[in-house]
C-alpha cells in the first residue's frame, strides 16, 4: 500500500513519515539514494563527505511531503518526493551544519503587549524576514492581560493580521489552534514574550526548542540538534527547528528588503528614477507617500534603518 505523508525527522537514514494516523519509520528507495550518489561523484575527492552530506540533507528534508510504500511494523520505503514549496535553510555552528525545514506555510511573530513591551522596530524586521521567504506572518499580541494590543493596530492596514492572546485568561488560544491546522506554522519572537507557554497551551506538554529564540546561550549549544515537525493533535505542525532561533533576513539588498514592506510595493515603479533608494531622491513616490500619510512615517524609518548600512 503507498501512503502520502510528511517527514518529521531524519535520523542517520531514517525517516519518520507522519501519514494520517501513523507513524512511519523509513529508508529511502534505492534509486532516489542512487540519484544523490551520481551528484555526488563528480566533486574533487577531499570534499565528497561534506557535500555528499549536504546533497543528502537535500534530496529529502524535514517538511517534505513523500509517497511511501508501507512495510510491517510501522516501517516503509519512501519511494517519490512531491515537489517542495518552500525551504528554509540556514548555516548553523561554523556554517558546518544547514537545518533545512520545507513546506513552511506560516509564521507566528509572537510579541508581548506588555512585559516585555512591543518592539515594532524589532517586529518589522521579523516581517522582513517572513516576506523574504516567502512565508505567510501571522502576529501574535500575547499578554493582552497586561497590556493594550493597540499599538500593533498599525499593521492592520498593511494586511498583516494580528492575533490577540493571553496565555492567562486563556483568550484566543481556541482561535489560535484554528490557524495551524493542517498547516506547518514555525513559531519565532523575542525570549519572553510566552512563545513556550502559547506552545504549551496549544498542547500540554509540547516542549519546543524554539523556546530558545532570542535566548543568549553558548554558541552552537543546540546547533547539532537536527530540526523536527511536532504534529499537533488538534491538527497542524508546528516546526521545531535550531535554525530558526536566528530568524533574521540575511544578505537582503536594499531593493529586496523595499519590496519585503507590503505598502511600498506598488509604489515602487512609480519613482522618478528605476534605482532610487528612496532616500532623498526627487520624485520618489515612496516619501510622497509618506509625506501623504498613506504609508507610515515609522515604518518608513524602519526601512531606513534596516538599509542603512547598505549601498
Ligand atoms: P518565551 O521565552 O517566549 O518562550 O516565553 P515564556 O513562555 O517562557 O513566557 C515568559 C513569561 O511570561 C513566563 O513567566 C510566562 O508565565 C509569562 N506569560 C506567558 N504568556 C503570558 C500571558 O498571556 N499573560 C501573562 N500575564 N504572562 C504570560
Ligand atoms: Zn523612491
Amino acid at each position: 500500500m503507498i501512503v502520502e505523508g510528511i517527514v518529521l525527522r531524519c535520523i542517520r537514514g531514517i525517516y519518520t513519515v507522519h501519514a494520517g494516523a501513523q507513524v512511519l519509520h523509513c529508508t529511502l528507495r534505492g534509486n532516489l539514494k542512487k540519484q544523490f550518489e551520481f551528484t555526488t561523484s563528480t566533486a574533487r575527492a577531499q570534499r565528497v563527505t561534506r557535500v555528499r552530506r549536504n546533497v543528502l540533507q537535500d534530496v529529502i528534508a524535514v517538511g517534505d511531503r513523500v509517497r511511501v510504500l508501507v512495510g510491517h511494523h510501522n516501517t516503509g520505503v519512501i519511494q517519490e518526493v512531491l515537489p517542495r514549496r518552500t525551504s528554509f535553510t540556514r548555516a548553523g555552528f561554523r556554517g558546518r551544519e544547514h537545518t533545512v525545514v520545507c513546506n513552511i506555510d506560516q509564521v507566528a511573530i509572537v510579541f508581548a503587549c506588555a512585559e516585555p513591551n512591543p518592539d515594532l522596530w524589532k517586529l518589522d524586521r521579523f516581517l522582513v524576514a517572513a516576506e523574504a521567504e516567502d512565508l505567510e506572518p501571522i502576529i501574535v499580541a500575547n499578554k493582552c492581560d497586561l497590556g493594550d494590543p493597540k499599538p500593533f493596530d498599525e499593521y492592520r492596514p498593511i494586511g498583516y493580521r494580528i492575533h490577540v492572546t493571553s496565555v492567562v485568561l486563556g483568550k484566543g488560544i481556541h482561535e489560535l489552534k484554528q490557524l495551524l491546522d493542517e498547516r506547518i506554522t514555525a513559531f519565532v519572537g523575542p525570549s519572553g514574550v510566552g512563545k513556550s507557554s502559547l506552545l504549551n497551551a496549544i498542547q500540554p506538554g509540547l516542549d519546543l526548542r524554539t523556546a530558545d529564540i532570542g535566548h543568549v546561550t553558548h554558541k552552537g549549544r543546540h546547533t547539532t540538534t537536527a530540526a523536527q515537525l511536532i504534529p499537533l493533535r488538534s491538527g497542524g505542525w508546528v516546526a521545531d527547528t535550531p535554525g530558526l532561533r536566528q530568524f533574521e533576513f540575511l544578505d537582503l539588498s536594499r531593493e529586496e528588503i523595499a519590496d519585503c514592506f507590503p505598502e511600498f510595493r506598488d509604489l515602487l515603479g512609480g519613482c522618478r528614477f528605476d534605482d532610487c533608494r528612496h532616500m532623498s531622491e526627487p520624485g520618489c513616490a515612496v516619501k510622497h507617500a509618506v509625506e501623504q500619510g498613506a504609508v507610515s512615517q515609522r515604518r518608513y524609518e524602519s526601512y531606513v534603518a534596516m538599509t542603512a548600512d547598505l549601498p
